[in-house]
């Protein structure tokens, strides 16, 4: 991770260094917390977050999920978001609000401890590698399931979730594929462990339903009003492991990994086809301001004095 300047926590930037929590925060012991993975991008009119209000919709979505309450609105945490894109100069980031139940008591009820809002940013690739983003990944069916709605809700976007695809990308990446893919306990595809998936078959692209223990990803939202603009035929639909076998194109949407194709699972090869291509430049140019269709969706930031120069470069 490489460091940045400043770190907005509970109302305040504090330097990198000193934004520290104690080890009894509730969130460290049980994995009470929500959080978002946000992408701002260089644009024409400058640094812009892209889909920063839905993202920061969903964090609060996730948050009553958890019965969390948020100490700041959606306004708030927007204004300092682009504070802080402003401060560290990064006209290209990633940006992790989270919130997690603080310090107080040590029971797994919530009850007694704060609850603690922090934003972050820094420099961050392709999520699966930038050279992934062309070439495409090779896939693995997980042996872990993934949490079925009654068991976590697996709307939130909360971090005691990410066990389950720690465990899954664990189990990948030792056997050597780049990414896993989870399925439900009935057997049907659900989401990699960061990513939604899709499936290209006779021109028609296909994703599971949110009823599939999906996170209801916001690249996937995006993707899809993108391929229904250019004319595609997107169906929300149950997916099992030979419908990606047998696919002639299969990718996944992020916010840290775009729009990636897969060119594999589980070893049968599927390629990376001229739809996915064509989506992945889409969306790219989209985040990018490229597309007035979509602009919109583009929150634009003000940059603060004092940008350093080298960051800039950098980014
Ligand atoms: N599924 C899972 C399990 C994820 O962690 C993510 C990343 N947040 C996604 C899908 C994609 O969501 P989004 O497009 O909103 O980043």
């Amino acid at each position: 991770m490489r460091e940045t300047e400043t770190i907005w926590m509970n109302g305040e930037f504090v330097d990198w260094a000193d934004a520290k929590v104690h080890v009894g925060v509730h969130g460290l012991h049980y994995g009470s917390g929500v959080f978002e993975g946000i992408r701002c991008y260089e644009t024409p009119k400058g640094p812009s977050v892209f889909r920063l209000r839905e993202h920061l919709t969903r964090l609060e979505n996730s948050a009553r999920l958890l019965h969390m309450e948020l100490p700041y609105s959606g306004d708030e945490l927007r204004a300092a978001t682009h504070e802080l894109v402003g401060r560290n100069g990064l006209p290209e980031c990633y940006i992790r609000p989270f919130a997690f139940y603080g310090y107080g008591e040590l029971g797994v009820h919530t009850a007694g401890n704060p609850v603690e809002v922090v934003i972050m940013s820094w420099p961050w690739g392709n999520y699966l590698g930038d050279e992934n983003a062309q070439s495409g990944i090779r896939a693995k069916i997980s042996s872990w399931k993934r949490v079925g709605a009654n068991t976590i809700p697996h709307v939130a976007k909360a971090t005691g979730i990410y066990l389950n695809s720690m465990l899954a990308v664990h189990e990948a990446q030792r056997a050597g594929y780049d990414e896993a893919i989870l399925l439900t306990d009935e057997g049907y595809v659900a989401d990699g462990s960061g990513e939604n998936i899709f499936v290209v078959k006779d021109g028609k692209i296909t994703t599971p339903p949110l009823s599939t223990s999906i996170l209801p990803g916001i690249t996937r939202e995006t993707v899809i009003q993108i391929a229904q603009d250019l004319g595609y035929v997107v169906e929300e639909a149950n997916l099992i492991r030979s419908d990606l076998y047998l696919a002639d194109e299969v990718f996944m949407t992020g916010t840290a990994a775009e729009v990636t194709p897969v060119r594999s699972v589980d070893d049968h090869d599927v390629g990376v086809g001229p739809v996915t291509l064509e989506l992945q430049r889409e969306y790219l140019d989209t985040v990018r301001g490229q597309s007035e269709r979509w602009s919109h969706w583009l929150d634009l930031v003000e940059l603060g004095d004092g940008v350093p120069q080298g960051a800039r470069a950098e980014a």
